[in-house]
């Protein structure tokens, strides 16, 4: 082949890096540019893994390593259906590969849901993670009780940054105005509520062993919640039941420890359904149904018994999983937040492929795994993209520079990948005079000021 095979990657993420250093490793001389609509890269490795999670950030210096390959190109601040269109990148790349991950939320579809003081587990993570869009978000932690829905990684960080002393939080990268606020925190109770049982609980469980470890809250668990009917024990014992089982040992320890004088408790509450949230203008009581749960092992699903109990609350985190956001020109699956796909290939409503429409990640599986699950996860994408290419390739492709909205001067300020370099070197300069590993920018302009605009 004469001419370079260019790939748009839309989404810088873990998806989209692993995607990248598939289609580089594949020796075919491709060139990537990937497409970002904020200044920064990394997704939601940057924005969305905790803060006191540092170990988990690790892979951005591996994806810095594929971004300084010479067949990359990064364009941070471009949006893709906005300011450059799906055709346009149809028309400019011979491939490109979706790997925006799921930016919106699971709706409950309960009354109330939307009255102040009710907020998406996004919306908080985002906050304290410096998320420009969620930077002027509020919070009433004036509020004494907190309630989150959901039992997965996602609900145990937001209950940890909730329980979390300041001390604790100091010296991470947890956005400076977040810390003030919960500085000045009162919450004294923090709720989270499963609609499930205690064996299908969603959490990891070293994550799950951290709420043992805090300075100043305790775990409280009922231990008659721990009685487990025989569907679940059944869970349990089956191959796939091991997490569940190394949960259900650190809830029975929780149980049986003995309660310290601490500021904080979080509740572990089980088989209870958010059905109303009550309140004149905001948030006052949750109203919560008992549950039990049908179907056979390994296919328990909650149902409501009609008792009900209320919670009172001023603050909930709905935290029951992500949803994808649909882009003009690609086919959405709206029922399930997703682009659909088949072997990594998205298809239109009759199932036929699109040609030269990929996707990777959370848009394509939905919301679940770890950040290394992207791995495999796109590197199955690529395989595809690959066997594709011969029926792909009619020709050079311009890439970029054939994008006119990019060229024309009018169009987003882009920012390449030496560009963002000089962003991350001045927010680990911010924070290395606090003790924390970064002090991020967490609105758009003041990232770009630090950027010096290239010579027209
Ligand atoms: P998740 O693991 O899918 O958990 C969602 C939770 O919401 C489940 O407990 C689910 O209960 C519940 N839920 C769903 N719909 C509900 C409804 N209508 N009413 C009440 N509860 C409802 O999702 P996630 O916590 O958002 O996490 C997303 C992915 O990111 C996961 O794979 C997670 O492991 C990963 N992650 C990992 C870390 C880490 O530190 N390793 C941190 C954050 C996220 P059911 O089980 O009954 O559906």
């Amino acid at each position: 082949m004469s001419h370079p095979i260019r790939v748009a990657i839309v989404g810088s993420g873990p998806s989209g890096f692993y995607a990248a250093e598939g289609l580089f490793k594949a020796g075919r001389g491709v060139q990537v540019d990937m497409f970002e609509r904020l200044p920064a890269p990394y997704g939601l490795v940057r924005h969305g893994v905790a803060p006191d999670h540092a170990k988990l950030k690790e892979p951005m210096r591996v994806y810095e390593g594929i971004a300084r390959s010479p067949e990359f190109r990064f364009l941070g601040n471009v949006t893709v259906g906005r300011d450059v269109s799906v055709d346009d990148l149809r028309a400019a790349y011979h491939a490109v590969l979706f790997c925006c991950g799921a930016e919106s939320d699971r709706r409950l579809g309960i009354p109330g849901e939307d009255l102040p003081g009710s907020h998406t587990a996004t919306e908080f993570v985002g906050w304290y993670n410096g998320h420009p869009d969620y930077r002027d978000r509020q919070f009433d932690l004036g509020q004494e009780v907190a309630v989150i829905i959901g039992q997965g990684n996602v609900a145990i960080d937001v209950g940890r940054i909730l329980a979390k002393t300041v001390d604790e939080l100091k010296h991470t990268d947890i956005a400076e105005h977040a810390l003030e606020c919960l500085a000045q925190s009162r919450i004294r109770e923090i709720h989270l509520i499963g609609r499930r049982g205690p064996a299908q609980a969603k959490f990891t469980t070293k994550e799950f062993r951290e709420l043992g470890e805090l300075a100043d809250c305790d775990p409280v668990v009922d231990a008659a919640d721990l009685a487990l009917n025989p569907e679940s024990l059944a869970e349990l014992e089956d191959r796939s039941g091991s997490v569940a089982k190394k949960n259900l040992e650190v809830l029975k320890g929780f149980a049986a420890r003995p309660a310290r004088a601490v500021r904080r408790r979080l509740f572990l509450r089980f088989l209870l359904s958010p059905v109303e949230l009550e309140g004149d203008d905001r948030l006052q009581r949750v109203v919560l149904e008992r549950n039990r749960l049908e179907g056979a092992a390994g296919r328990q699903s909650a149902r409501g018994t009609g008792e009900r109990i209320t919670q009172a609350s001023g603050l909930l985190f709905r935290s029951i999983g992500y949803k994808g956001v649909a882009i003009p020109g690609v086919p959405f699956d709206a029922r399930q937040g997703i682009f659909p796909t088949r072997d990594g290939r998205i298809v239109d409503e009759t199932g036929a492929p699109v040609p030269g429409l990929y996707a990777s990640g959370w848009i394509k599986r939905g919301p679940t795994g770890i950040i290394g699950t992207n791995r495999a996860d796109s590197l199955a994408t690529v395989t595809s993209l690959l066997a594709d290419l011969g029926a792909l390739d009619a020709g050079p492709r311009p890439g970029a520079e054939g994008l006119a909205a990019l060229a024309s001067g009018r169009g987003p300020r882009v920012i390449g990948f030496e560009d963002w370099l000089v962003i991350d070197r001045a927010e680990v300069q911010r924070g290395a005079a606090k003790g924390k590993p970064r002090e991020k920018f967490t609105r758009v302009g003041e990232m770009l000021q630090l950027v010096p605009r290239p010579l027209r």
